[in-house]
Protein backbone atom coordinates (compact mmCIF):
# COMPACT_ATOMS: atom_id res chain seq x y z
CA UNK A 1 0.00 0.00 0.00
CA UNK A 2 1.30 3.35 -0.60
CA UNK A 3 2.01 5.71 2.36
CA UNK A 4 0.03 7.86 2.64
CA UNK A 5 2.92 10.70 3.00
CA UNK A 6 3.22 10.84 -0.99
CA UNK A 7 -0.54 11.56 -1.39
CA UNK A 8 -2.43 14.42 -2.04
CA UNK A 9 -5.83 14.07 -1.77
CA UNK A 10 -8.36 14.87 -4.18
CA UNK A 11 -9.30 18.55 -3.80
CA UNK A 12 -6.00 20.03 -2.48
CA UNK A 13 -6.42 18.22 0.63
CA UNK A 14 -2.37 17.52 1.96
CA UNK A 15 -2.16 14.40 3.63
CA UNK A 16 1.69 14.02 3.50
CA UNK A 17 3.27 13.42 6.49
CA UNK A 18 -0.26 13.39 8.79
CA UNK A 19 -0.24 9.97 9.54
CA UNK A 20 2.86 8.37 9.38
CA UNK A 21 5.42 8.71 11.97
CA UNK A 22 8.07 7.18 9.49
CA UNK A 23 11.07 8.93 8.04
CA UNK A 24 11.07 8.76 5.07
CA UNK A 25 13.84 6.33 3.25
CA UNK A 26 17.47 8.40 2.79
CA UNK A 27 16.94 7.80 -1.50
CA UNK A 28 13.59 8.77 -1.47
CA UNK A 29 10.08 8.00 -3.26
CA UNK A 30 10.42 6.98 -7.09
CA UNK A 31 7.19 6.44 -8.58
CA UNK A 32 6.55 4.12 -12.07
CA UNK A 33 4.15 4.60 -14.67
CA UNK A 34 3.18 1.53 -16.50
CA UNK A 35 3.44 -2.01 -15.73
CA UNK A 36 4.54 -3.71 -18.84
CA UNK A 37 8.08 -4.91 -19.73
CA UNK A 38 9.61 -1.64 -18.98
CA UNK A 39 7.68 -0.15 -16.04
CA UNK A 40 7.54 -3.55 -13.91
CA UNK A 41 10.47 -4.36 -14.72
CA UNK A 42 11.81 -1.07 -13.00
CA UNK A 43 9.96 -1.26 -10.51
CA UNK A 44 11.21 -4.90 -9.44
CA UNK A 45 14.97 -3.37 -9.99
CA UNK A 46 14.63 -0.59 -8.21
CA UNK A 47 13.65 -2.41 -4.74
CA UNK A 48 15.66 -4.99 -5.12
CA UNK A 49 18.66 -2.98 -5.12
CA UNK A 50 17.41 -0.29 -3.65
CA UNK A 51 15.70 -2.03 -0.78
CA UNK A 52 14.18 -0.52 2.68
CA UNK A 53 16.57 2.78 1.63
CA UNK A 54 13.66 3.86 -1.55
CA UNK A 55 9.82 3.27 -1.49
CA UNK A 56 8.80 2.53 -4.97
CA UNK A 57 5.10 2.93 -6.05
CA UNK A 58 3.86 1.43 -9.32
CA UNK A 59 0.42 3.15 -10.96
CA UNK A 60 -0.71 0.65 -13.87
CA UNK A 61 -4.01 1.56 -15.52
CA UNK A 62 -5.04 -2.21 -16.03
CA UNK A 63 -5.37 -5.09 -13.00
CA UNK A 64 -3.35 -7.60 -14.65
CA UNK A 65 -0.37 -7.42 -17.18
CA UNK A 66 -0.98 -9.13 -20.36
CA UNK A 67 1.86 -10.05 -23.07
CA UNK A 68 1.85 -8.50 -26.50
CA UNK A 69 5.17 -11.58 -26.94
CA UNK A 70 3.51 -14.99 -27.91
CA UNK A 71 0.33 -13.06 -28.40
CA UNK A 72 0.34 -14.16 -32.06
CA UNK A 73 0.12 -18.16 -31.10
CA UNK A 74 -3.49 -16.61 -29.78
CA UNK A 75 -4.40 -15.12 -32.80
CA UNK A 76 -3.54 -17.91 -34.45
CA UNK A 77 -5.45 -20.27 -32.35
CA UNK A 78 -2.48 -22.07 -30.82
CA UNK A 79 -2.54 -20.80 -27.12
CA UNK A 80 -5.29 -18.93 -24.83
CA UNK A 81 -5.38 -15.41 -23.90
CA UNK A 82 -5.37 -16.23 -20.24
CA UNK A 83 -1.73 -18.06 -20.77
CA UNK A 84 -0.55 -14.49 -21.29
CA UNK A 85 -1.68 -12.97 -18.14
CA UNK A 86 -0.41 -12.18 -14.84
CA UNK A 87 -1.29 -9.99 -11.41
CA UNK A 88 1.35 -8.04 -9.90
CA UNK A 89 1.27 -9.55 -6.66
CA UNK A 90 4.59 -10.47 -7.23
CA UNK A 91 6.14 -7.60 -7.20
CA UNK A 92 3.62 -6.30 -4.65
CA UNK A 93 5.94 -9.50 -2.18
CA UNK A 94 9.23 -7.84 -3.19
CA UNK A 95 7.90 -4.60 -2.00
CA UNK A 96 6.94 -2.32 -4.17
CA UNK A 97 3.19 -0.40 -3.65
CA UNK A 98 0.76 -0.24 -6.76
CA UNK A 99 -1.99 1.55 -7.50
CA UNK A 100 -4.53 0.39 -9.98
CA UNK A 101 -5.44 3.76 -12.11
CA UNK A 102 -4.87 5.78 -14.46
CA UNK A 103 -2.64 8.59 -14.67
CA UNK A 104 -4.41 12.03 -16.08
CA UNK A 105 -1.59 14.46 -15.93
CA UNK A 106 1.86 14.94 -14.84
CA UNK A 107 3.66 17.67 -13.70
CA UNK A 108 7.58 17.49 -13.63
CA UNK A 109 8.02 20.66 -11.82
CA UNK A 110 6.04 20.23 -8.50
CA UNK A 111 7.08 16.64 -9.16
CA UNK A 112 3.37 15.10 -9.03
CA UNK A 113 1.32 13.24 -10.99
CA UNK A 114 -2.75 13.35 -11.01
CA UNK A 115 -4.89 9.65 -10.80
CA UNK A 116 -8.20 9.77 -12.54
CA UNK A 117 -9.98 10.75 -9.33
CA UNK A 118 -7.99 13.50 -9.03
CA UNK A 119 -5.55 12.84 -6.17
CA UNK A 120 -2.25 13.26 -6.75
CA UNK A 121 1.22 11.50 -5.91
CA UNK A 122 4.25 13.05 -4.96
CA UNK A 123 7.70 11.48 -6.16
CA UNK A 124 11.74 12.82 -6.25
CA UNK A 125 11.90 10.88 -9.01
CA UNK A 126 9.28 9.27 -11.80
CA UNK A 127 9.71 6.59 -13.98
CA UNK A 128 8.08 6.68 -16.95
CA UNK A 129 7.33 3.24 -19.60
CA UNK A 130 3.75 4.17 -20.64
CA UNK A 131 4.78 2.45 -24.25
CA UNK A 132 2.60 3.15 -27.76
CA UNK A 133 0.50 5.59 -28.83
CA UNK A 134 -0.88 5.44 -32.31
CA UNK A 135 -1.66 8.06 -34.85
CA UNK A 136 -4.92 6.97 -36.54
CA UNK A 137 -5.73 10.18 -38.31
CA UNK A 138 -3.08 10.21 -41.09
CA UNK A 139 -5.40 7.24 -42.35
CA UNK A 140 -8.78 8.79 -43.31
CA UNK A 141 -11.53 6.88 -42.05
CA UNK A 142 -9.12 4.99 -39.60
CA UNK A 143 -10.32 5.87 -36.28
CA UNK A 144 -13.13 5.36 -36.68
CA UNK A 145 -13.14 2.04 -38.02
CA UNK A 146 -10.94 1.04 -35.31
CA UNK A 147 -13.63 2.81 -32.67
CA UNK A 148 -16.34 1.18 -34.16
CA UNK A 149 -14.70 -2.43 -33.80
CA UNK A 150 -14.69 -2.48 -38.07
CA UNK A 151 -10.82 -2.93 -37.82
CA UNK A 152 -8.72 -3.38 -35.36
CA UNK A 153 -4.93 -3.41 -34.51
CA UNK A 154 -4.08 -5.71 -32.04
CA UNK A 155 -1.05 -4.19 -31.31
CA UNK A 156 -1.40 -3.31 -27.37
CA UNK A 157 -3.09 -6.74 -26.23
CA UNK A 158 -5.70 -7.02 -24.16
CA UNK A 159 -9.04 -7.23 -25.99
CA UNK A 160 -8.23 -6.70 -29.36
CA UNK A 161 -6.16 -10.06 -29.45
CA UNK A 162 -9.44 -11.64 -28.78
CA UNK A 163 -11.46 -9.60 -31.10
CA UNK A 164 -8.91 -10.58 -33.74
CA UNK A 165 -8.80 -13.75 -32.94
CA UNK A 166 -12.80 -14.27 -32.96
CA UNK A 167 -13.16 -12.31 -36.43
CA UNK A 168 -11.08 -14.86 -38.08
CA UNK A 169 -12.98 -17.77 -36.21
CA UNK A 170 -16.01 -16.49 -37.90
CA UNK A 171 -14.24 -15.92 -41.39
CA UNK A 172 -16.54 -17.39 -44.34
CA UNK A 173 -14.82 -19.78 -46.08
CA UNK A 174 -12.70 -18.24 -49.12
CA UNK A 175 -12.83 -14.68 -46.67
CA UNK A 176 -10.03 -12.39 -47.24
CA UNK A 177 -8.20 -11.02 -44.22
CA UNK A 178 -5.44 -7.86 -44.46
CA UNK A 179 -3.12 -7.28 -42.36
CA UNK A 180 -1.71 -3.69 -43.24
CA UNK A 181 2.21 -2.65 -41.88
CA UNK A 182 2.60 0.70 -41.02
CA UNK A 183 5.94 2.84 -41.90
CA UNK A 184 8.95 2.15 -38.96
CA UNK A 185 9.21 2.78 -36.09
CA UNK A 186 6.76 1.23 -35.11
CA UNK A 187 6.84 -1.63 -31.62
CA UNK A 188 8.29 -4.80 -32.33
CA UNK A 189 9.58 -5.11 -36.04
CA UNK A 190 9.26 -8.82 -36.82
CA UNK A 191 6.13 -8.90 -35.27
CA UNK A 192 3.18 -8.38 -38.15
CA UNK A 193 5.57 -11.29 -40.09
CA UNK A 194 5.27 -13.82 -37.12
CA UNK A 195 1.55 -12.62 -37.20
CA UNK A 196 1.20 -13.26 -41.07
CA UNK A 197 2.60 -16.45 -40.30
CA UNK A 198 0.20 -17.52 -37.28
CA UNK A 199 -2.79 -16.33 -39.27
CA UNK A 200 -1.65 -18.45 -42.66
CA UNK A 201 -1.28 -21.23 -40.66
CA UNK A 202 -4.63 -21.27 -38.96
CA UNK A 203 -6.45 -20.71 -42.21
CA UNK A 204 -4.42 -23.51 -43.97
CA UNK A 205 -5.74 -25.40 -41.45
CA UNK A 206 -8.96 -24.18 -40.96
CA UNK A 207 -10.28 -21.91 -44.23
CA UNK A 208 -8.38 -23.45 -46.70
CA UNK A 209 -9.83 -21.25 -49.58
CA UNK A 210 -9.12 -17.69 -47.56
CA UNK A 211 -6.62 -15.43 -48.01
CA UNK A 212 -4.55 -13.63 -46.23
CA UNK A 213 -2.50 -10.41 -48.13
CA UNK A 214 0.06 -8.37 -46.48
CA UNK A 215 0.46 -5.09 -46.94
CA UNK A 216 3.13 -3.04 -45.81
CA UNK A 217 4.34 0.45 -46.10
CA UNK A 218 7.95 -0.34 -46.16
CA UNK A 219 9.89 -1.45 -49.30
CA UNK A 220 10.72 -4.22 -47.62
CA UNK A 221 10.66 -7.17 -44.69
CA UNK A 222 12.04 -4.65 -41.09
CA UNK A 223 13.32 -8.04 -39.57
CA UNK A 224 14.51 -11.41 -39.90
CA UNK A 225 13.87 -11.12 -43.92
CA UNK A 226 15.30 -14.25 -45.67
CA UNK A 227 13.85 -15.95 -43.09
CA UNK A 228 10.23 -14.64 -43.61
CA UNK A 229 10.86 -14.29 -47.08
CA UNK A 230 11.58 -18.38 -47.15
CA UNK A 231 8.31 -19.05 -45.00
CA UNK A 232 6.30 -17.33 -47.17
CA UNK A 233 7.22 -19.27 -50.16
CA UNK A 234 7.40 -22.54 -48.64
CA UNK A 235 5.27 -22.81 -45.83
CA UNK A 236 2.19 -20.20 -46.86
CA UNK A 237 2.35 -19.60 -50.55
CA UNK A 238 -1.07 -20.00 -51.89
CA UNK A 239 -2.61 -18.45 -48.58
CA UNK A 240 -0.49 -15.19 -47.90
CA UNK A 241 0.29 -12.79 -50.45
CA UNK A 242 3.10 -9.85 -49.38
CA UNK A 243 3.28 -6.64 -50.72
CA UNK A 244 6.02 -3.74 -50.08
CA UNK A 245 5.73 -0.12 -50.69
CA UNK A 246 1.86 -0.43 -49.80
CA UNK A 247 1.21 2.16 -47.57
CA UNK A 248 -2.75 2.25 -46.60
CA UNK A 249 -4.12 6.01 -47.09
CA UNK A 250 -7.81 5.56 -46.68
CA UNK A 251 -10.66 3.50 -45.48
CA UNK A 252 -13.88 4.04 -46.61
CA UNK A 253 -16.80 3.86 -45.17
CA UNK A 254 -18.50 0.41 -46.45
CA UNK A 255 -14.39 -1.29 -45.27
CA UNK A 256 -12.98 -0.60 -48.39
CA UNK A 257 -8.74 -0.53 -47.39
CA UNK A 258 -7.93 2.15 -50.10
CA UNK A 259 -3.80 1.91 -50.56
CA UNK A 260 -2.07 4.01 -53.59
CA UNK A 261 -1.92 1.38 -56.28
CA UNK A 262 -5.01 -1.05 -55.30
CA UNK A 263 -8.36 -0.98 -53.39
CA UNK A 264 -8.75 -3.83 -50.95
CA UNK A 265 -12.17 -5.47 -49.66
CA UNK A 266 -11.47 -7.52 -47.15
CA UNK A 267 -13.13 -9.47 -44.63
CA UNK A 268 -11.03 -9.52 -41.16
CA UNK A 269 -9.00 -5.77 -41.41
CA UNK A 270 -5.95 -6.43 -39.00
CA UNK A 271 -4.84 -2.45 -39.71
CA UNK A 272 -1.90 -1.30 -37.64
CA UNK A 273 -1.61 2.55 -37.43
CA UNK A 274 1.28 4.48 -37.24
CA UNK A 275 2.96 4.67 -33.82
CA UNK A 276 4.24 6.90 -31.07
CA UNK A 277 5.09 7.33 -27.54
CA UNK A 278 2.31 6.53 -25.60
CA UNK A 279 0.24 9.48 -24.60
CA UNK A 280 1.52 10.44 -21.17
CA UNK A 281 4.77 10.59 -22.56
CA UNK A 282 3.53 13.63 -25.28
CA UNK A 283 5.07 16.63 -23.37
CA UNK A 284 8.48 14.91 -23.45
CA UNK A 285 8.27 13.18 -26.88
CA UNK A 286 11.13 15.63 -28.60
CA UNK A 287 11.94 13.96 -31.39
CA UNK A 288 9.01 14.60 -34.64
CA UNK A 289 7.01 14.77 -31.32
CA UNK A 290 6.50 11.59 -31.77
CA UNK A 291 8.89 9.97 -29.69
CA UNK A 292 11.55 10.69 -26.02
CA UNK A 293 14.96 11.59 -26.20
CA UNK A 294 16.92 10.88 -23.43
CA UNK A 295 20.27 10.91 -22.21
CA UNK A 296 21.45 7.05 -22.44
CA UNK A 297 23.47 7.08 -19.28
CA UNK A 298 20.58 8.13 -17.10
CA UNK A 299 17.87 7.11 -19.37
CA UNK A 300 16.58 10.64 -17.98
CA UNK A 301 14.32 12.49 -20.76
CA UNK A 302 16.09 15.38 -22.38
CA UNK A 303 13.59 17.83 -21.15
CA UNK A 304 12.42 17.28 -17.99
CA UNK A 305 15.06 16.53 -15.06
CA UNK A 306 13.93 13.63 -12.79
CA UNK A 307 11.78 12.02 -15.40
CA UNK A 308 13.42 8.96 -16.55
CA UNK A 309 11.97 7.13 -19.82
CA UNK A 310 12.28 3.34 -20.46
CA UNK A 311 10.63 1.16 -23.48
CA UNK A 312 9.04 1.73 -26.41
CA UNK A 313 8.43 5.10 -26.03
CA UNK A 314 12.13 5.96 -26.01
CA UNK A 315 13.65 6.78 -29.68
CA UNK A 316 15.35 4.10 -30.45
CA UNK A 317 19.34 3.96 -30.42
CA UNK A 318 20.18 3.27 -33.81
CA UNK A 319 19.45 -0.47 -34.80
CA UNK A 320 17.94 -1.00 -31.33
CA UNK A 321 14.27 -2.34 -32.28
CA UNK A 322 11.28 -1.34 -29.98
CA UNK A 323 10.88 -4.74 -27.97
CA UNK A 324 9.55 -6.56 -24.31
CA UNK A 325 13.24 -7.64 -24.34
CA UNK A 326 15.29 -4.12 -24.76
CA UNK A 327 12.41 -2.26 -22.44
CA UNK A 328 13.42 -4.86 -19.68
CA UNK A 329 16.92 -4.39 -20.19
CA UNK A 330 16.03 -0.22 -20.40
CA UNK A 331 14.20 -0.39 -17.33
CA UNK A 332 17.62 -2.47 -15.12
CA UNK A 333 19.91 0.83 -16.45
CA UNK A 334 16.92 3.19 -15.20
CA UNK A 335 16.76 1.31 -12.20
CA UNK A 336 20.55 1.64 -11.16
CA UNK A 337 20.68 4.93 -12.47
CA UNK A 338 17.93 6.45 -10.27
CA UNK A 339 19.38 4.99 -7.40
CA UNK A 340 22.98 5.89 -7.95
CA UNK A 341 21.29 9.39 -8.74
CA UNK A 342 19.93 9.48 -5.56
CA UNK A 343 22.95 8.53 -3.37
CA UNK A 344 24.79 10.92 -4.85
CA UNK A 345 27.17 8.04 -6.46
CA UNK A 346 28.25 8.02 -10.00
CA UNK A 347 26.36 6.54 -12.90
CA UNK A 348 27.55 3.32 -14.74
CA UNK A 349 29.62 5.51 -17.90
CA UNK A 350 29.87 2.68 -19.84
CA UNK A 351 26.35 0.33 -19.96
CA UNK A 352 25.07 -2.34 -22.24
CA UNK A 353 22.32 -4.05 -23.24
CA UNK A 354 21.64 -6.92 -25.56
CA UNK A 355 18.30 -7.79 -27.32
CA UNK A 356 17.25 -11.53 -28.52
CA UNK A 357 13.89 -11.65 -30.26
CA UNK A 358 12.44 -14.98 -31.28
CA UNK A 359 9.79 -15.28 -34.31
CA UNK A 360 7.29 -18.25 -35.08
CA UNK A 361 6.48 -19.16 -38.58
CA UNK A 362 4.85 -22.09 -37.85
CA UNK A 363 2.46 -23.04 -34.74
CA UNK A 364 6.01 -25.00 -33.08
CA UNK A 365 9.03 -23.99 -35.43
CA UNK A 366 10.76 -20.47 -34.42
CA UNK A 367 14.07 -18.29 -35.61
CA UNK A 368 15.44 -15.59 -33.41
CA UNK A 369 17.59 -12.41 -33.90
CA UNK A 370 20.43 -11.03 -31.21
CA UNK A 371 21.64 -7.66 -30.91
CA UNK A 372 24.29 -6.26 -28.49
CA UNK A 373 24.37 -2.18 -27.72
CA UNK A 374 26.67 -0.62 -26.10
CA UNK A 375 27.23 3.28 -24.95
CA UNK A 376 29.26 5.68 -27.37
CA UNK A 377 30.59 8.54 -25.06
CA UNK A 378 31.56 10.15 -28.32
CA UNK A 379 28.16 9.80 -30.25
CA UNK A 380 25.97 9.85 -26.41
CA UNK A 381 24.19 6.95 -28.08
CA UNK A 382 23.93 3.40 -27.68
CA UNK A 383 25.83 1.34 -30.91
CA UNK A 384 25.54 -1.80 -31.86
CA UNK A 385 28.41 -4.20 -30.92
CA UNK A 386 29.99 -5.32 -33.95
CA UNK A 387 30.30 -8.82 -33.95
CA UNK A 388 27.90 -9.58 -31.73
CA UNK A 389 24.45 -9.93 -33.64
CA UNK A 390 23.07 -12.95 -34.89
CA UNK A 391 20.09 -14.19 -36.78
CA UNK A 392 19.45 -17.96 -37.12
CA UNK A 393 20.19 -20.12 -39.95
CA UNK A 394 17.04 -21.65 -40.29
CA UNK A 395 13.57 -22.28 -37.88
CA UNK A 396 13.15 -25.13 -36.13
CA UNK A 397 11.03 -26.95 -33.01
CA UNK A 398 13.73 -26.17 -31.03
CA UNK A 399 13.65 -22.63 -31.45
CA UNK A 400 10.07 -22.60 -30.98
CA UNK A 401 10.52 -24.67 -27.25
CA UNK A 402 13.30 -21.74 -26.54
CA UNK A 403 10.70 -19.03 -27.78
CA UNK A 404 8.40 -20.41 -25.17
CA UNK A 405 11.47 -20.42 -22.38
CA UNK A 406 11.83 -17.03 -22.80
CA UNK A 407 9.11 -16.00 -22.68
CA UNK A 408 8.23 -17.90 -19.34
CA UNK A 409 11.61 -15.97 -17.82
CA UNK A 410 11.16 -12.80 -19.27
CA UNK A 411 7.35 -12.74 -17.61
CA UNK A 412 9.49 -14.26 -14.52
CA UNK A 413 11.72 -11.44 -14.25
CA UNK A 414 9.98 -8.33 -14.96
CA UNK A 415 7.06 -9.48 -12.67
CA UNK A 416 8.93 -11.28 -10.29
CA UNK A 417 6.69 -14.21 -10.75
CA UNK A 418 7.70 -17.62 -8.67
CA UNK A 419 7.86 -19.68 -11.78
CA UNK A 420 10.56 -20.47 -13.41
C1 LIG B 1 2.24 -8.90 -31.70
C2 LIG B 1 3.45 -8.50 -30.88
C3 LIG B 1 4.45 -9.41 -30.62
C4 LIG B 1 5.56 -9.05 -29.88
N1 LIG B 1 6.53 -9.98 -29.65
C5 LIG B 1 7.64 -9.62 -28.96
C6 LIG B 1 8.65 -10.58 -28.70
O1 LIG B 1 8.55 -11.74 -29.09
N2 LIG B 1 9.74 -10.17 -28.00
C7 LIG B 1 9.88 -8.89 -27.54
O2 LIG B 1 10.89 -8.60 -26.89
N3 LIG B 1 8.92 -7.97 -27.78
C8 LIG B 1 7.82 -8.29 -28.48
N4 LIG B 1 6.83 -7.34 -28.70
C9 LIG B 1 7.06 -5.94 -28.29
C10 LIG B 1 6.71 -5.69 -26.81
O3 LIG B 1 5.38 -6.03 -26.55
C11 LIG B 1 6.93 -4.22 -26.49
O4 LIG B 1 8.16 -3.79 -26.99
C12 LIG B 1 6.86 -4.00 -24.99
O5 LIG B 1 5.56 -4.27 -24.53
C13 LIG B 1 7.27 -2.58 -24.62
O6 LIG B 1 7.22 -2.43 -23.23
P1 LIG B 1 6.76 -1.02 -22.60
O7 LIG B 1 6.90 -1.19 -21.12
O8 LIG B 1 7.44 0.09 -23.28
O9 LIG B 1 5.22 -0.90 -23.00
P2 LIG B 1 4.00 -1.81 -22.57
O10 LIG B 1 4.43 -3.21 -22.32
O11 LIG B 1 2.93 -1.57 -23.57
O12 LIG B 1 3.53 -1.22 -21.18
C14 LIG B 1 2.98 0.07 -21.08
C15 LIG B 1 2.03 0.06 -19.88
O13 LIG B 1 1.71 1.40 -19.51
C16 LIG B 1 0.37 1.42 -19.09
N5 LIG B 1 -0.09 2.81 -19.20
C17 LIG B 1 -0.03 3.60 -20.29
N6 LIG B 1 -0.53 4.82 -20.01
C18 LIG B 1 -0.93 4.79 -18.71
C19 LIG B 1 -1.53 5.75 -17.85
N7 LIG B 1 -1.86 6.99 -18.30
N8 LIG B 1 -1.79 5.40 -16.58
C20 LIG B 1 -1.48 4.16 -16.11
N9 LIG B 1 -0.92 3.19 -16.91
C21 LIG B 1 -0.63 3.53 -18.18
C22 LIG B 1 -0.33 0.48 -20.06
O14 LIG B 1 -1.57 0.02 -19.53
C23 LIG B 1 0.71 -0.64 -20.20
O15 LIG B 1 0.50 -1.69 -19.27
C24 LIG B 1 5.69 -7.71 -29.40
C25 LIG B 1 4.67 -6.78 -29.65
C26 LIG B 1 3.56 -7.17 -30.39
C27 LIG B 1 2.47 -6.16 -30.65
Amino acid sequence: MIARRYLIAAGGLALAGCASTKRPPPMGHVVVVGGGFGGATAARYLKLWGGAAVDVTLVERNAVFTSCPMSNLVIGGIRDLSSLRHGYAGLVSQGVAHVTDSVVALDPVARTLTLSGGARLVWDRLVLAPGIGFLPDEVSGLRSALESGRAVHAWTGGAQIQALRHQLEALPEGGVVLISIPKAPYRCPPGPYERACLIASYLSRAKPRAKLLVLDANPEIQSKKALFERAFAQHHAGVLEYRPNAELIELLPDGTARFEFEDVRADVLNLIPAQRAGELARDFANVNRRWVGIDWLTMQSQVAQGVHVVGDALFSAPGMPKSGHLANQQAKLAAAAVLALQSGDAVNPAPVVMNTCYSFVSPTEAAHVVSVHQYDAVERTMKAVPGAAGVSSAPNSTEGELALAWARHIWADSLALAER
